[in-house]
């Protein structure tokens, strides 16, 4: 048996512990004294193993945890990356803590994602251990993934912490099947579309109001024909608010936009086709601003990434985890903010398991050990 397969193995009982203990803590994206505390645990962890620690203010949606391990002067280093915020409110804990049924690991945020945090570390520890590691390790931790860094600077934290990684792993879960890893996933974002009108009392004097609902209705016909499901692009006009009484022409209207788009690219042209919308009005005298709340990038199948994936695939043979199959999703990951910055990554290394976002998440705790093996193995031979 492979020496790292071998350590962490004997380290197997203490990578169910540490999942049990975040999972046992309610950290819902908004709650900031859970995040905390995973933080805290985590962090702990990192310095144990020997890794310098420091936290980034990201807003209103608490932080993100830095963690890094020193390596050989010159060298890029990987990045890992995963989030500590889950769904589920405070609380659940309470109602359903971490359990642990023959193989089945159950708990909230058990599947999406904290074990993939527990892998990442102890890849990192077995590198230690076993004195592996060259190359320094980079370990990016945020607090609000679940609410696409809405009302946050958490995007902007990735975006420069990745810069200049080698190539990098997203700890996600990865849905049932242990051979499945990303590589490229749909990129998403939330637009505001508000048409400014203007009031006037519709019984007395009509004439002089200019309808922001009816201007924004020809809008929203317009924006929803944007969609092309063929080449992966969605426009969703999800949301509608505008009006405040029956006998008032309405002075303001406004849809949030859900997008959905496939390369970084369609992401640029739909905003400038969203953008020349709102700006030539069918209802004269109305004006429109439109407003990116967030973004997430597209996680696109770079030559990079593809070659990565072919590597990891090599490695995975070599040390009898077997064949890896190169999947997509239709959601948005942060992954793609990596690799929109150059940084080749795969996503997807977390837990094997299902029912995300549900009262049914689970996970395999054996995957805690294949999938974390997996990646120590990966970096070991790449060097
Ligand atoms: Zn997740």
């Amino acid at each position: 048996m492979n020496q790292i397969t071998d350590y962490l193995q004997k380290q197997f009982s203490a990578m169910v512990e540490l999942t049990e203990e975040i999972i046992n803590v309610d950290s819902p994206s908004n709650d900031i004294a859970g995040i905390q505390k995973v933080a805290d645990i985590l962090s702990a962890k990192m310095r144990e193993i020997g890794m310098q620690t420091r936290q980034r203010d990201s807003g209103k949606q608490g932080m993100a945890l830095i963690g890094e391990l020193p390596g050989e002067e010159g060298l890029q280093p990987v990045i890992l990356l995963g989030h500590m915020d889950t769904v589920f409110p405070k609380g659940t804990v309470e109602q359903r803590p971490f359990k642990l049924e023959k193989d089945r690991m159950t708990g909230p945020g058990i599947f999406d994602m904290k074990p993939g945090l527990v892998i990442g570390l102890f890849a990192i520890q077995a590198l230690v251990k076993l004195k592996l590691n060259r190359r320094p390790v980079k370990m990016i931790v945020v607090s609000d993934e679940e609410k696409l860094h809405m009302d946050s600077n958490t995007y902007n934290i990735i975006a420069k912490e990745c810069q200049g990684g080698a190539y990098g792993f997203n700890l996600e879960g990865t849905k049932d099947d242990p051979s499945h890893v990303g590589t490229h996933n749909r990129g998403g974002m939330i637009v505001d579309v508000t048409v400014h009108g203007r009031a006037a009392h519709s019984g007395a004097e009509p004439e002089k109001g200019r309808s922001a609902i009816i201007e924004l209705a020809h809008q929203i016909i317009k924006l929803s024909a944007l969609s092309d499901l063929q080449a992966g692009v969605h426009v969703n006009c999800g949301v509608i608010n505008g009006g405040t009484s029956e006998n008032i022409i309405p002075d303001r209207a406004t849809t949030s936009l859900g997008v959905r788009f496939k390369t970084n690219q369609q992401r640029d042209q739909l905003l400038e086709r969203i953008k020349s919308i709102a700006a030539t009005p069918t209802v004269s005298d109305t004006t429109t601003t439109v407003k990116v709340r967030t973004k997430i990038d597209s996680m696109e199948d770079t030559p990079a990434v593809n070659k990565l994936f072919a590597e990891l695939n090599q490695v995975a043979q070599q040390v009898g985890y077997g064949k890896l199959r190169a999947v997509g999703g239709g959601g948005a990951s942060d992954a793609g903010i990596m690799v929109a910055r150059n940084v080749p990554t795969i996503d997807a290394l977390g837990v094997v398991g299902d029912d995300a976002h549900s009262e049914k998440e689970h996970a395999s705790a054996k995957s805690l050990l294949t999938r974390s093996s997996l990646i120590a193995n990966f970096i070991a031979q790449k060097g």
